[in-house]
């Protein structure tokens, strides 16, 4: 027998429609590219919308085309977002600080029809056109005034919102239609198109504003630092609208200072963002002796955080940091670490420990962890195999089939190596590549790099396997200092003395000016290795 309930399909533009009937006066704050801060309406946002859709419709958009965006975090971009979902093409975020190569792959690979980007990018665009040939036009995200001058045939953007009117009715589209498109920066082969429907996106943004996930509500004023094109910001684009939370776009200006202005200006409670941003922050606040008097959570993720970033945030400023995992095949929201009940009333320190963690799986994600064997492995904290994860927000494949079939008896394969307690907090000890085989036995790097960072003269450490002739591989701890501080190899290979087997701790220490990070922020290893390839260990 089937229930008798209404099946409105999940759709994307029911986000905006929502925002505009219930918080229609709810603002959404951009710092521009062009200079001076814009505010307006989720109204005005859903009334901007509608008009770029029949703009989109006139250029002869047709759905399940894709239109590219080369584009920071901004009221446009959020117009984008919903105008090219609403109508049913596919909204492809591209990241802008891929090589253009890959740009130019990606764009290609994609079949973009049109592309529009941020006056940052114009220098880029000039580039990639002649490597885009399918591409139709090109939009550049300003008003005429502002029209770059190496793309004089450029589209303008706010010259085809003028033109059209705001009478559009968004379309009742198939809920599994394609919504949008994001490829994943893999460190080998070709980028792999991850393509998300509507409801998975629907799913996805309730998943991500509950309680222990975010917990957003209308009552927050939420800056997203990580961009609109690292698997759409983690959600948080669609489920401010869904909770009618405040948005501050920062724009370009991701450092230290320009963020913390704009927390205080805006009076911003919540935020979210990868290790590395939050260390300029804090290095920022640190110099200044600045406090933080508005914000009360960050989601941090992307790559492990440091427990000695966490305790920062919560001891030093009392801001609560929500530490979560995924992938940008997971929408990407898979993990966020909330405490439990069992966890009230416990030291600062054993609750750090737990926040620690990567959390534990938001309803709609199923987790578990298997041997090489592929047989399910226990929860008791100790034990780590492949983390494997199925549920309604997650990939099955990967556009125009790329890669073959990546699921497992129906699991998705993460690549990651975790363990998971008894309460169900995952655990991740590497990327499988990154793990460090010794002797047989497995070293987290993830485990070295927080005893690390946790030193007072480091700024950021990466840990990477180095050829050893009896044990396979030994740990080589690569380290950035901070501006003016001091200390030796000895002294931190001392320090790691009492806080990890000592068959863990690293057999040598280098420094070094910067360390190498991803078009997403991640310490990229591949480059180390290849760097440390021959490097000569001690006790080698
Ligand atoms: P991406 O799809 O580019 O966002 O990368 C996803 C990968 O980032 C995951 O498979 C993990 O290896 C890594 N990652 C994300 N969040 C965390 C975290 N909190 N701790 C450790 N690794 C993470």
């Amino acid at each position: 027998m089937q229930g008798l309930m209404q099946g409105q399909p999940l759709l994307i533009s029911s986000l905006i429609s929502f925002a505009d009937r219930y918080h229609g006066g709810t603002e959404i704050v951009s710092r521009t590219i062009e200079g001076p801060i814009h505010r307006y309406s989720y109204r005005d946002a859903h009334k901007r919308a509608r008009r770029l859709a029949n703009a989109l419709r006139r250029l002869g958009v047709q759905e399940a085309d894709r239109i590219g965006t080369l584009a920071w975090n901004g009221f446009r971009h959020f117009e984008i977002y919903y105008a090219v979902s609403g109508m049913g093409a596919v909204c492809h975020t591209i990241n802008p600080r891929l090589f253009p190569e890959q740009i130019a792959y990606i764009a290609n690979h994609a079949e973009d029809r049109y592309v529009f980007f941020d006056l940052t990018f114009a220098p880029l665009v000039a580039k990639l056109r002649p490597h885009c040939p399918g591409v139709k036009g090109w939009v550049a995200m300003t008003d005429r005034a502002h029209l770059p001058k190496e793309l004089p045939d450029a589209l303008c953007f706010e010259e085809l919102v003028a033109a059209e009117s705001d009478d559009f009715d968004w379309p009742e589209l198939d809920e599994d239609a394609a919504s949008s498109l994001c490829y994943t920066s893999g460190t080998t082969g070709n980028p792999k198109g991850v393509l998300y429907s509507h409801r998975s996106t629907v799913l996805h943004s309730y998943g991500a504003a509950l309680p222990d996930a975010m917990k957003l509500s209308a009552q927050d004023v939420v800056l997203p630092v990580v961009p609109m094109f690292h698997a759409n910001a983690w959600g948080l684009a669609y489920a401010c609208p869904l909770v009618g939370a405040k948005l501050v776009f920062p724009g370009a200006a991701l450092d230290g200072k320009s963020v913390y202005e704009l927390f205080e200006g805006e009076k911003v409670t919540f935020s979210g963002g990868v290790p590395t941003v939050w260390l300029a922050l804090l290095q920022y606040m640190a110099e200044g002796n600045r406090r933080f008097s508005t914000l009360k959570r960050t989601v941090i993720g992307g790559s492990a955080c440091p427990p000695a970033m966490i305790r920062a945030f919560e001891q030093d400023h009392g801001v609560e940091v929500l530490h979560a995992w995924g992938m940008t095949e997971m929408s990407p929201l898979g993990t966020v670490c909330q405490l439990k009940a069992v966890h009230q009333g416990k030291s600062l320190d054993d609750r750090l420990a737990v926040k620690s963690k990567q959390g534990r799986a938001i309803f709609g994600v199923e987790l578990k962890i298997v041997d090489s064997a592929g047989k399910e492995l226990p929860w008791d904290g100790k034990a780590f195999g492949d983390l494997m994860v199925r549920g309604p927000w997650i990939a099955k494949g990967y556009f125009k089939g790329e890669g073959g079939d990546p699921l497992r008896g129906g699991w998705f394969p993460t690549g990651d190596v975790a363990t998971i307690d008894e309460e169900g907090y995952i655990q991740i000890t590497d990327r499988s590549k990154d793990v460090i085989k010794s002797g047989g036995e497995w070293i987290s790097s993830i485990e070295l790099e927080n005893v690390a960072v946790a030193h007072p003269a480091v700024a950021e450490a990466a840990v990477i396997g180095v050829r050893h002739p009896k044990w396979d591989e030994r740990p080589l701890l690569v380290v950035q200092k901070k501006p003016g501080a001091a200390v030796t190899r000895e002294e931190l290979l001392a320090y790691y003395q009492d806080k990890v087997a000592k068959w863990w701790i690293p057999d040598d220490v280098v420094f070094v000016e910067a360390l190498p990070h991803t078009a997403t922020g991640k310490l990229l290893k591949t480059k180390l290795r290849q760097d440390f390839e021959t490097h000569k260990l001690p006790t080698g």
